[in-house]
């Protein structure tokens, strides 16, 4: 078949999808939007009641290039936990050794001492197998949450997102917590010198090859972004006019952008639906728009009121279409990698969904469902990254990107490009690159940094 013409060949899912649109001179709009809502974050008299956080995160150094050793990492707040050993041993020599753990959903949504336990439990395993429990390592934590920092290795937990929700967490310092646990076992010696977020690890990890990196994006379960400013506008960091480094890396914690209502006009009330069925309702809304644990649900949502209504795989249905989360955000990329005017894995991910057909009029629908969510998110990630380049005022940048969505998406990166050129119009030079293991990669070289 020819590539599908939305408005001739399904003209009501071409219309329920203008909802998702975004126009140039929204993009532009949340560019503004978003500028007043750092500005907030980052002065003191307005932090408190700030949306968009914009944690100081006392990283006050990039790497250089030169750090070198043996640092463990722990990574929490993604799909799995790892505990991780990174040796340091030249520029372009790091070798990194792994464990992942499950949690389980028990543990996600059970007292925080059981987590921390947890945590503890697996890295003393870890470390026994490595022989290195009494070594005294210095330890880099990458804990991805909002969390308000107030040294490099405190941090008090403001709340929890993507589907954790343990108690007796929030408003304690989350190194003592881990410390305590460790205590508690008496059987390891280490040393948490560091306590950070993945964005500000995937930063460091990319300006370790790549000097000119000044922002770390995540675009994976949740979306979040860090970026480097003048300490001199830090303004929630004690004597930020007088400290003697000219750098404070940032963490916006950006995925509560809209908290306040100010992305409502270009919410859909999909949206609306896959917010009320979260563990955190009202709660980051523009994660909810941009990242892999909500796009999925999005599309799945539109689908069924296209089925509802018959105008999409009419006569068919099935259970699993019915079931919450149950539509991955893997399937998007599965289904916009078909080759224009295929529809092979389209047919295949529907047959999964218990929904049999061929009929490639549904099948170029449900594509275009997927592009219309996907591309709404590139957007909002587009308008993120120009609206960090511009409060920087720099000319030229490198930014870090890890996630599932950015790695895997078929045209994310493409995307990105195509609408951060629209709004910089060539104002700025800009880099956009994978960034490695942030999370462990980014933890050590913090804890490089910073010992
Ligand atoms: P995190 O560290 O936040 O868990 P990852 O970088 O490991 O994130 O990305 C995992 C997330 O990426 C998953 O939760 C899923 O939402 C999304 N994801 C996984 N595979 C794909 C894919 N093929 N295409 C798009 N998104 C994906
Ligand atoms: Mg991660």
């Amino acid at each position: 078949m020819m590539a599908a013409n939305p408005q001739r060949d399904f003209p009501e899912a071409y219309e329920l999808c203008k909802k998702f649109d975004i126009s140039d001179a929204n993009m532009e709009e949340i560019v503004q939007r978003l500028t007043k809502e750092i500005k907030m974050g980052l002065a003191k008299d307005t932090h408190p009641r700030a949306v968009v956080k914009c944690f100081i995160t006392y990283v006050q150094d990039l790497p250089t290039g030169k750090e070198r050793g043996k640092y463990l990492a722990l990574d929490l707040g993604g799909t799995n936990f790892r505990v991780l050993l990174v040796t340091l041993r030249s520029e372009t020599e790091i070798d990194i050794e792994s464990k992942s753990y499950v949690i389980s959903k028990t543990l996600m949504e059970g007292p925080g001492k059981d987590l921390f336990d947890f945590i503890a439990e697996c890295l003393s395993s870890f470390c026994k197998d490595y022989h290195i429990e009494k070594e005294n390592l210095p330890l880099g934590f990458t804990f991805s949450f909002p969390l308000k920092q107030v040294g490099i290795n405190k941090g008090i937990m403001i709340t929890w997102t993507k589907g954790f929700k343990c108690d007796g967490v929030i408003g304690k310092n989350v190194v003592e917590l881990l410390q305590d646990a460790i205590n508690r076992r008496g059987d390891l010696k280490v040393r948490i010198v560091a306590i950070l977020n993945d964005t500000t690890g995937t930063l460091m990890s990319c300006a370790f090859g790549n000097r000119n990196c000044r922002i770390g994006l995540i675009v994976g379960t949740g979306s979040n972004a860090c970026y480097v400013e003048k300490t001199s506008n830090t303004e929630m960091l004690e004597g930020y006019q007088t400290s003697n480094k000219p750098n404070m890396i940032v963490n916006c914690e950006l995925g509560a952008f809209g908290d306040n209502g100010v992305l409502d006009f270009i919410r859909t009330p999909y949206d609306n639906a896959v917010d009320k069925q979260s563990i955190n309702p009202k709660r980051q809304t523009l994660e909810k728009c941009i990242s892999g644990m909500y796009l999925g649900e999005l599309v799945r949502h539109v689908v069924v009121e296209l089925m509802g209504k018959g105008l999409l795989f009419k006569g068919l249905d099935s259970q699993a279409i019915h079931e919450k989360w149950r539509f991955q955000t893997s399937y998007i990329s599965d289904i916009e990698s078909d080759p224009e005017g295929s529809y092979r894995q389209a047919a295949m991910i529907m047959d999964q969904m218990g929904i049999r057909t061929h009929v490639e009029k549904d099948l170029a629908c449900l594509r275009y469902i997927c592009q219309t969510v996907s591309t709404r998110s590139a957007k909002l990630t587009s308008c993120v990254l120009a609206c960090l380049i511009q409060k920087m005022n720099t000319k030229d940048c490198s930014v870090g990107i890890d996630g599932g969505v950015y790695r895997y998406h078929p045209h994310y990166h493409n995307l990105l490009v195509e609408n951060m050129n629209k709004l910089l119009k060539g104002s700025a030079k800009f880099e956009l690159i994978v960034s490695e293991d942030g999370s462990g990669r980014g933890a050590a070289l913090i804890a490089a940094v910073s010992v």
